[in-house]
């Protein structure tokens, strides 16, 4: 069985650490320098130059004076830095910044009563610091799980958790005397591996973030903030359940309004009607823009005759509410058509998206701001020919 040597797993937890630093500053300057991983970075590098005094000053190479009361001192500014900056990483900022003023209060007690000068009170309180920094670090992390299960959370939060028991642990042998090389090796080589754990995983958790940026980014209409046509592609089932409905909504003559109060009130009016659709919608509908001033919603099975009533609701809505603009008051209406699905011939989504359309054209063709159905179409035996109003690509 291979044997720990103390010193070596000392010089190699010091490696860790710097190793974690440079990672996490390789970051920094590739995704626009977040502070959190400035000072998170910084803290590993903080705690490798303790580390360092600390393992010169036990070779007797330094003097003491210089090197304990401030490895301590550094202990702490590193602790403080790592957990500010995990809070600030989880977009917890709030008035913590005082705990800054525990460095130089550390080093002052240290300075003038040399309580630092015991070998042993001093690993306790190393101790006891980083213990007490993982955990503020991990439990932190746990707080906002639900809002954003990024992957890379709990192993996160459980890294921290992990150095938190390991310093703890080791305290009580150090306070009653029977810490050994041994079991100060093991809780060096333990942190060592998690000192590189914690680096990758902060990298990971940044970059998840990012892509879920990316990801609701591609998803989302820049102008309205409702979903895209791409995004209600990925949401909204390919197959529709039978009595699952689509209602697409087309504002009447709104080319007019662009002419008349200009391109800017245009899109006044359209962020309205999302803002509008949004208050209408319930448990598991769908709204999404999907072309110009041509909106969808996806409604799916309910209660008999709870997607005609919707659609019919979102049109009078509309039609009644006044959107005021620079002083002046629009007033805009919106064709709808409405596709229901019989859960065979009309389940694929594009089947019922053309249907619905069909039954946009007739409302059109009715003379604008009302509501058709498919079955509208079929009794006004309406050209199956009629050119599309809107189109969805399956
Ligand atoms: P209809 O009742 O037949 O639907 O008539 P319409 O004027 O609404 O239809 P048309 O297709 O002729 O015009 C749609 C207009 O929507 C033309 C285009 O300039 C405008 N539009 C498309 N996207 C935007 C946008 O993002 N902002 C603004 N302000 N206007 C837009
Ligand atoms: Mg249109
Ligand atoms: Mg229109």
């Amino acid at each position: 069985m291979t044997s720990l040597d103390l010193g070596t797993v000392i010089l190699l937890h010091k490696t860790s650490l710097l190793a974690g630093s440079g990672t996490l500053l390789l970051l920094w300057f590739r995704v626009d320098r977040p502070p959190a991983v400035a000072m998170i970075a910084s803290a590993f590098a903080t705690l490798a130059i303790g580390a360092l005094l600390a393992g010169l000053g036990e070779h007797n190479l330094i003097p003491p004076t210089l090197w304990r009361d401030t490895s301590i001192a550094l202990g702490v500014c590193a602790y403080t830095l790592l957990c500010l900056g995990t809070r600030r990483l989880d977009r917890r900022v709030g008035a913590l910044c005082w705990a800054f003023l525990l460095t130089p209060l550390m080093l002052g007690v240290g300075l003038l009563t040399s309580v630092f000068a015991d070998d042993v009170f001093r690993a306790l309180i190393f101790h006891g610091t980083s213990a007490a920094g993982s955990l503020f670090a991990g439990l932190g992390l746990l707080t906002n799980r639900r809002s954003e299960p990024l992957p890379s959370r709990m192993p996160l939060a459980a890294s921290f958790l992990t150095c938190a028991a390991l310093y703890g642990g080791q305290m009580p042998l150090l306070a009653l005397g029977l810490a050994t090389p041994d079991t100060i090796s093991i809780v060096f080589a333990a942190t060592m591996m998690l000192n590189f754990a914690i680096a990758a995983l902060v990298v990971s958790f940044v970059r998840e973030r990012r892509e879920e940026l990316y990801r609701r980014s591609s998803l989302t209409d820049a102008l309205t903030g409702t979903l895209n046509r791409q995004g209600f592609r990925v949401l909204v089932p390919s197959t529709i359940p039978a009595g699952g409905a689509l209602a697409l909504f087309d504002l009447d003559l709104f080319k007019q309004i662009n002419d008349r109060y200009g391109h800017p009130a245009g899109d006044h009016v359209l962020i309205t009607f999302a803002r509008l659709l949004e208050r209408f919608v319930g448990e598991g509908e769908i709204p999404a823009r999907i072309g110009g001033e041509e909106f969808v919603l996806y409604i799916p099975p309910g209660r008999t005759e709870h997607a005609l009533r919707l659609a019919e609701e979102i049109r009078l809505a509309l039609s009644t509410q006044q959107i005021r603009w620079k002083g002046e008051t629009i007033i805009v209406s919106t064709s709808v058509g409405l596709a229901i699905s019989d859960g065979a011939g009309t389940a694929s989504r594009t089947a019922l998206f053309a249907q619905a359309d069909k039954a946009l054209y007739l409302a059109k063709e009715l003379g604008r701001n009302r509501v058709a159905t498919a079955s509208d179409v079929a009794q006004a035996g309406a050209s199956m020919d009629a050119p599309p109003v809107c189109t969805l690509a399956a």
